[in-house]
């Protein structure tokens, strides 16, 4: 088997310049190219996983296939190349060294001392070639979380040194991802911080090959110039990475700076197929040129921090531009409404989307959000928490059961209409335990999902504990909410709809997770084409 090729992205000077979507572009371009790429994240925290974080800690957290619970970056891995993503693409250093202390538990390393040096970076290396061991990938890109210099940092920046060496440099290189700082006092762009975080690199052993600056304004000859010379590259090397208008831009602009011709020259892999991002300048186009705007109410408790609800906004722009409108998302949160403001606040709406979440907090509001929706004939779209309110609404407005509930909310509710699964009752750590990752589900015939998937079987991510009980199946039904998805093999509700209202659905699972720009999701498409509907009428 032919080997891979590796790419090292670090960050400099700050953090949030967006390594992420350097890495997905260039992946991208590579991939339009011919090759099969993949980028990986390696996250310095000691969280496990993201699973256990606080969305306003870190974003939303990310859900894959084989039901890793990962950083929100392989959300956009996964939407700019279109391939999924697995346990593999998303380390963390508290997995590593979780690993490191089994291993030494069990006695494998024979009375050794274990230290970071060899036995950390022995494992971070491991973890960054799995990939490559498993798959077939012609070039893996990995990410190394944090900024140069940070504490946290050191052990991966060590780990990537040692491979560069182990590797050759022919196999490996390093794209450092900075920022050139605007001064407007002064009128002009710094090099400085960017000088002084590569020094810091070169002082762990680590020769940048390739800079990415991030910039305000265009980058001049003079100052490419002066970067190279501090910083031991080329002028070719000093790629400028402009602020743009959408993410969406990057993989265009990174061709026009060349950077997938400098990295493959570097490589030593001779190609000569231009990347041509057909598909992808069509999605621009429908994205770029809407026709109608509409607007969306994200009704969630972490609506402050819009990147809790990253796949959620992404799959609004995929669908938006397949139907060639704009969506507008106007981001609710659900302690602010009550029974008196839900009209004034959501009178304006085109369609509803009540969202994920864990907890108590903010669900009375969530629940009088679903009600404004069913009984205003408004587009609505429950996806998991949101899913479970729409039979709590339905349930205590519509069937007249009194405070029912989801166990996880009240746990003496008369009428638990959604429960813990029974495999869930035993389970005491909180980490890694919840239904996760991809399950199949059945829609039934002439449902409106049915409809909207154009197949029978589906496969959706899901991250829950709780679920709809079926001791209501048949009460819910009467009154005309109607179990249209189902676990083939469990029985499990997955998806409810009204079918007497326009466009009602409710998901236990995410399908969120599953849209890119080359596939959007077919849910997200139908609920935005319903609501452009709706503010059409
Ligand atoms: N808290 C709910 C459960 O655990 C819903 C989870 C979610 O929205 N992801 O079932």
């Amino acid at each position: 088997m032919k080997k891979p090729k590796y790419i090292f992205v670090t960050g400099g000077v700050t953090s949030s310049l967006g390594k992420g979507i350097i890495a997905a572009s260039l992946a991208k371009l590579l991939q339009e190219r011919g090759y099969s790429v993949t980028i990986q994240k390696l996250d310095p925290y000691i969280n496990i996983d993201p699973g256990t974080l606080n969305p306003y800690e870190h974003g939303e957290c990310y859900v894959t296939d084989d039901g890793a619970e990962t950083d929100l970056d392989l959300g956009h891995y996964e939407r700019f190349l279109n391939i999924p993503t697995s346990q593999a693409n998303n380390v963390t250093t508290g997995r590593i060294y979780q690993s490191v202390i089994n291993k030494e538990r069990k006695g494998e390393y024979l009375g050794k001392t274990v230290q970071v040096i060899p036995h950390i970076t022995d494992e971070i290396k491991n973890r960054i070639q799995l990939l490559g061991k498993t798959e077939k990938f012609d070039i893996i890109i990995t990410e190394i979380g944090g900024t140069v210099g940070d504490i946290e940092s050191l052990p991966y920046v060590e780990s990537v040194r040692q491979l560069l060496w182990e590797l050759g440099h022919e196999n490996a290189i390093v794209i450092h991802l900075t920022l050139i700082p605007y001064l407007a006092a002064a009128g002009e762009l710094k090099t400085k911080p960017t000088q002084h975080s590569v020094k810091m690199l070169m002082q762990s052993g680590v020769s940048p090959d390739i800079l990415v600056c991030r910039t305000e304004y265009k980058i001049s000859d003079s100052i490419k110039n002066k970067l190279a010379l501090f910083c031991n590259v080329k002028k070719e090397d000093v790629i400028e990475s402009i602020d743009a208008a959408t993410i969406y831009d990057v993989p265009n602009l990174m061709l026009i700076e060349g950077l997938d011709n400098v990295v493959l020259k570097k490589l030593g892999l001779t190609n000569n197929k231009q990347p041509e991002l057909k598909e992808w300048n069509n999605f621009l186009k429908g994205f770029k040129n809407p026709k109608n705007t509409i607007e969306i109410g994200l009704i969630g408790k972490y609506v402050e921090l819009h990147d809790a609800y990253k796949s959620i906004s992404e799959s609004f722009i995929h669908a938006g531009a397949k139907n060639e409108v704009k969506v507008n998302i106007n981001w609710i949160h659900s302690e602010d409404l009550t029974i008196d403001n839900v009209p004034k606040r959501l009178k304006n709406l085109n369609g509803i989307l009540v969202a994920p979440g864990f907890g108590e907090r903010g669900i009375e509001g969530k629940i009088e959000a679903v009600k404004y929706a069913r009984e205003n004939n408004i587009p609505f779209l429950g996806i998991c928490l949101g899913m479970q309110m729409a039979v709590i609404e339905f349930s205590r407005n519509v069937l007249g059961l009194q405070n029912a509930n989801s166990t996880e909310m009240n746990n003496k509710t008369p009428y638990p209409v959604i429960d813990l699964m029974e495999e869930q009752k035993s389970v005491t750590n909180f980490g890694g335990t919840m239904r996760l990752g991809a399950w199949d589900c059945k829609l039934a015939k002439n449902s409106k999902v049915k409809n909207i998937y154009k197949k029978e079987l589906i496969s959706e991510r899901h991250r829950h504990r709780y679920e709809f009980n079926n001791d209501y199946l048949e009460q819910i039904k009467k009154f005309g909410m109607v179990a249209t998805g189902k676990n083939p093999k469990t029985n499990l509700v997955e998806v409810i709809e009204i079918p007497s209202h326009p466009w009602f659905i409710g998901v236990q699972y995410h399908p969120e997770y599953k849209s890119t720009v080359l596939n959007p999701h077919p849910l997200f498409v139908d609920f935005v084409k319903a609501s452009l509907e709706h503010s059409l009428n």
